[in-house]
């Protein structure tokens, strides 16, 4: 299979390329040339399978000849054996045709996991095969950054940055980006918000120099590898509740887009999804966008959903691609208004095709803590403020109630405590395997919103 750059003037690369590069040199970002589809009969089979088989033979026409069926089996089981449920993603009902997909059982506690524990050891075989090292910059709004520390930390052929937005994200997960001893991981506090720090990210790609030396290569939501793990438990889910004999809604918590893009191309491969609702917090431009068909920058609100504080939605840039039926110079100008404009309008004929994709609904922090609280009261389920915007928006686009509506699950309430108490007057508490969590040592470089201080704090310190 081949991955082509959303801006249209990067040359084509197979699955390892793609994984490996993340960003295309054209600034666009990497998709498949053309989606395999599932059938019917395809879907049904995976009915019973564990979650590992069927993640393999969802994900197994993407990769092409990177891995062979052994190995990347092999990548798959490993990539889930250490998560704490026998399911990976089990649904729990919560009301009458109403399910919350849990995908919070990973060593982290939120669903970046089930992306960032494939990726590490896809990164691991693919690198030292050819003899090669590299080093992972990414930015983080909490998860991602405690889902990349964790998955590569010891790891032989990578070193990892993660910058985080000082201040911004929970100290459970600061903790779990700045507790691991290994010295292959840093966590990076910047002086700025998420934005800043993914325009930190997004400049040091640019930065074609400073990117080959250090042999950059980027895990955030952008990485096509992390788009394709998330399909997955699209496919396992609606395959629980009937399919590909009745239909299934999804409520995603959105940010950057990822993990709802992931749903929209389960349905492009043949899943029958039914309505795809993005849930925002207060920082709602996707919200708007669907609902306007105006996408445009607002300042960064911080909110009780931090990993869902975001006005740049990287992966919407996908998206957008298929709007503008796959013409990468029309991407690359919305791109450029959307930089230097701070906005951009879609035409009509767009909006008109996102409405048919994409439904929305926004939460604000009063409703968020109204959802906890009536969520326990329900259906007796401590759930977590991004969750909680995915009940609150799957409640208000709730069509026809004898499709199930899957609202995703995103994190744990223990990452969560101080809005999840304030809301519901329960603390939930860590799991096990993470219960000294808060008596571990903390390690962290401070750095200012500074392109070259901070290329400079990664070259002292890589081995690539
Ligand atoms: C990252 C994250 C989101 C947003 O996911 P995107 O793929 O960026 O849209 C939502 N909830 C939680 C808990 C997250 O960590």
């Amino acid at each position: 299979m081949r991955y082509v750059s959303t801006r249209g003037r990067a040359p084509a690369l197979d699955f390892e390329g793609a994984m490996l590069s993340g960003l295309a040199r054209d600034g666009g970002l990497y998709v498949p040339e053309r989606l395999p589809a599932s059938t019917p009969r395809d879907l049904a089979a995976l009915a019973g399978l564990t979650y590992e088989e069927a993640a393999f033979r969802v994900m197994r026409p993407f990769v092409g000849d990177a891995f062979d069926d052994d190995a990347f089996r092999g990548l798959v089981e490993a990539a889930y054996a250490d998560f704490g449920h026998a399911a990976r993603a089990p649904l729990v009902q919560v009301g009458e045709n109403d399910w919350i997909l849990e995908l919070h059982h990973g060593p982290t506690l939120a669903f970046k996991d089930f992306a960032m524990q494939l990726i590490g050891r896809l990164f691991e075989a693919a690198l030292s095969r050819a003899g090669r090292r590299a080093t992972i910059v990414g930015a983080t709004s909490g998860d991602t950054g405690s889902a990349a520390i964790e998955a590569f930390r010891g790891n032989a052929a990578v070193d990892v940055f993660v910058l985080y937005p000082q201040g911004r994200v929970s100290e459970v997960q600061r903790r779990q980006m700045t507790t691991p001893p290994e010295d292959n991981v840093h966590a990076v506090a910047v002086e700025g918000d998420f934005d800043d720090c993914q325009a930190l990210v997004k400049a040091m790609f640019n930065d074609f120099e400073f990117r080959d030396a250090v042999n950059l290569a980027a895990v955030n939501s952008i990485n096509w590898a992390r788009v394709l793990a998330q399909t997955v438990y699209y496919f396992t889910s609606a395959v629980a509740l009937g399919a590909p004999y009745r239909s299934i809604s999804y409520c995603v918590p959105t940010g950057n887009f990822g993990d709802v893009y992931a749903g929209y191309v389960a349905r492009r491969m043949g899943l029958p999804i039914e309505r795809l609702v993005v849930a925002t917090n207060r920082n709602d431009i996707l919200h708007r966008t669907i609902q306007s068909g105006d996408h445009r920058r607002a300042g960064v609100a911080p909110t009780t959903s931090p990993s869902m504080d975001i006005q740049v939605s990287s992966n919407f840039e996908r998206l957008l691609f298929d709007l503008a039926d796959r013409d990468g110079g029309r991407v690359d100008d919305l791109m450029r208004e959307l930089r230097e404009a701070g906005g951009f309008r879609l035409s009509n004929a767009m909006h008109a095709r996102l409405r048919e994709d994409f439904d929305s609904g926004m939460a604000t922090d009063d409703d968020v803590a109204a959802t906890i609280a009536a969520m326990l009261d329900v259906a007796g389920q401590v759930i977590d403020p991004h969750t909680a915007c995915g009940v609150k928006a799957a409640s208000d686009a709730r069509g026809d109630p004898a499709t199930p509506m899957v609202v995703l699950g995103t994190a744990h309430a223990a990452k969560f405590p101080d809005a999840v108490e304030a809301a519901c007057g329960v603390r939930p508490a860590l799991p096990e395997r993470l219960a000294d969590l808060y008596q571990r040592a903390e390690r962290v470089l401070q750095a200012p919103n500074d392109l070259a201080e901070i290329e400079t704090i990664i070259k002292e310190r890589t081995r690539a």
